[in-house]
């Protein structure tokens, strides 16, 4: 009988797992989850992140108890830790499902090293991505730096296959685990995470329900109501995905044949904007702290504690911003479109480089991805692949009426403006301004033309 552990990362679910499937298949499994903090490169988890692991590695350990195992939890170097897990068990075999960042693709390796030094087996699987990185190239075999010709480079490769069925049974030796309450994942002293515990239900069973919801509901209308801030008009699958307890290959099994068309292609382009941020990490590991166009490395950036930290409390005084900026803050998530009006906000009108706004974000949102986070701020600020288009700035005012016209998403956000409606809401400052509301902070023309001059000096259109 052979024993294997399974090393689980980024994803934290049962079915539609290949390695837990292998050992699963194959005999006693130890299902090992390791906190590391320690290694070299790896970076840490912000607050919402860990939050919603703490929240999300409970829920997995009550669905392995229930398939009669236990989660072993360990922290430390995962090249120390993973080994010892190995040893303890005196395991034949170690399984993963394949993960694509830098440093952590280092730590893989180390650990597949040492396996084949100590006469273990190991072996990794594609679980997180429809298409392995290597696999989708240009002509040239280089990776893509364009999203449309990467989506059709991936509509024509080999179909991604069927999910796996879920694992209902485990089996295998009693190994020493940490207590996940003393990791200190949980926020005390103070517990800020009421906002998010209302809006989120972490781990596989959270996940599937929201896919039903998904499919069942919101995905018809979904290409017209994801633009729209106030409806419930998105899967809010990104945390579920982003600590795989939902899989991409089962959100794509889940639309396929969905109604209408439109919406689902929309959809499933999202999905492949998640592929091509990956991809783009793994050709590119310091996507977080460095300009994807190197041009950008001249750009004179503002230094300003002060204004970066009204943007992130909330207190720009442009509705639009300070809504998605409090959304952020109050539940770990926000909307699209919103994302990209903050983004533009901080990055063109304030001049503060990008790589602050990154780190906030990454610090506040439950769904924070190694590699959709980077991206998209990269995305922009216009240094990044297929970047938007640098002359273009978002003005927060006029996407506040055509996206919000009826203030219901500033107004939930920004009680403040409650009862307002047209230039009262979008506008305030000419309109009777409420005490207690800032004022702009800056002026969108004067701020736009500031940001259009830095872009210049640079020749950031060349
Ligand atoms: P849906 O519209 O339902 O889309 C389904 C899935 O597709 C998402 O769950 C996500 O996995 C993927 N997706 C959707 N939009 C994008 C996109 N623009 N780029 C890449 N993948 C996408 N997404 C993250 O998952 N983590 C991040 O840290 C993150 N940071 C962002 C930072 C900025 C500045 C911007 C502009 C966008 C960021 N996004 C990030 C992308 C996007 O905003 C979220 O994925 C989306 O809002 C999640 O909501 P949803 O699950 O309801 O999306």
């Amino acid at each position: 009988m052979t024993t294997t552990v399974v090393w689980l990362r980024d994803d934290l679910r049962l079915a539609d797992n290949p390695a837990l499937r292998h050992a699963a298949d194959d005999g006693d499994v130890v299902v090992l989850y390791v906190l590391d903090e320690a290694s070299a490169g790896v970076r840490s988890l912000g607050g919402a992140a860990r939050w919603w692991l703490h929240h999300s590695l409970a829920a997995l350990g009550a669905a392995v108890e229930a398939a009669g195992a236990r989660l072993v939890l360990r922290r430390g170097a995962a090249i120390e830790v993973v080994p010892a897990v190995i040893q303890d068990a005196r395991a034949d075999a170690v399984v993963w499902n394949r993960r694509y960042g830098g440093p952590e693709r280092e730590i893989d390796a180390a650990v597949k090293t040492w396996a084949g030094e100590h006469d273990v087996e190991a072996h990794s699987f594609a679980a997180n991505l429809l298409h392995e990185p290597w696999t989708i190239t240009t002509g040239a075999g280089e990776p893509f730096q364009v999203y449309s010709p990467f989506l059709r480079a991936c509509q024509r490769a080999e179909e991604p296959r069927d999910p796996l069925p879920a694992v209902r049974r485990l089996a295998g030796p009693d190994v020493a685990s940490d207590d996940l309450d003393e990791w200190g994942l949980h926020p005390s002293a103070p517990d800020w995470s009421a906002g998010l515990a209302e809006a989120w239900e972490p781990g596989e069973t959270g996940a599937t329900r929201r896919l039903t919801q998904f499919v069942d509901g919101i995905l018809d209308g979904y290409d017209a109501s994801r633009e729209r801030p106030g409806v419930e008009g998105t899967s809010r699958l990104s945390p579920h995905l982003r600590f795989g307890e939902v899989s991409p290959f089962q959100v794509r099994a889940a639309v396929a044949g969905a109604s209408p068309r439109e919406d689902r292609d929309a959809f499933l382009s999202e999905i492949h904007w998640r592929e091509f941020n990956w991809h783009l990490l793994y050709a590119n590991p310091d996507l977080a702290t460095v300009n994807h166009r190197a041009k950008f490395d001249g750009m004179r950036w503002r230094r300003s504690p002060g204004d970066l930290r009204a943007w992130q409390r909330g207190r720009t005084g442009y509705p639009l911003v300070d809504a998605g900026m409090r959304q952020l803050w109050q539940t770990g998530w926000m909307h699209n479109r919103v994302r990209m009006i903050t983004a533009s906000f901080l990055i063109k009108n304030l001049l503060i480089d990008w790589r602050a706004g990154e780190q906030w974000f990454w610090d506040t949102l439950v769904d924070a991805d190694a590699a959709n986070n980077p991206a998209n701020w990269q995305w922009t600020a216009g240094s990044g692949a297929d970047a938007f288009p640098y002359v273009r700035v978002f003005n927060p005012v006029t996407q506040g009426r055509k996206f919000d016209a009826d203030g219901s998403y500033i107004t939930r956000f920004v009680p403040e403006l409650a009862g307002r409606d047209g230039s009262a809401l979008h506008e305030p400052w000419d309109h009777d301004p409420p005490a207690d509301y800032p004022e702009p902070m800056v002026d969108l023309r004067r701020t736009r033309r500031r940001a259009l001059a830095a872009y210049d000096d640079i020749g950031a259109s060349g």
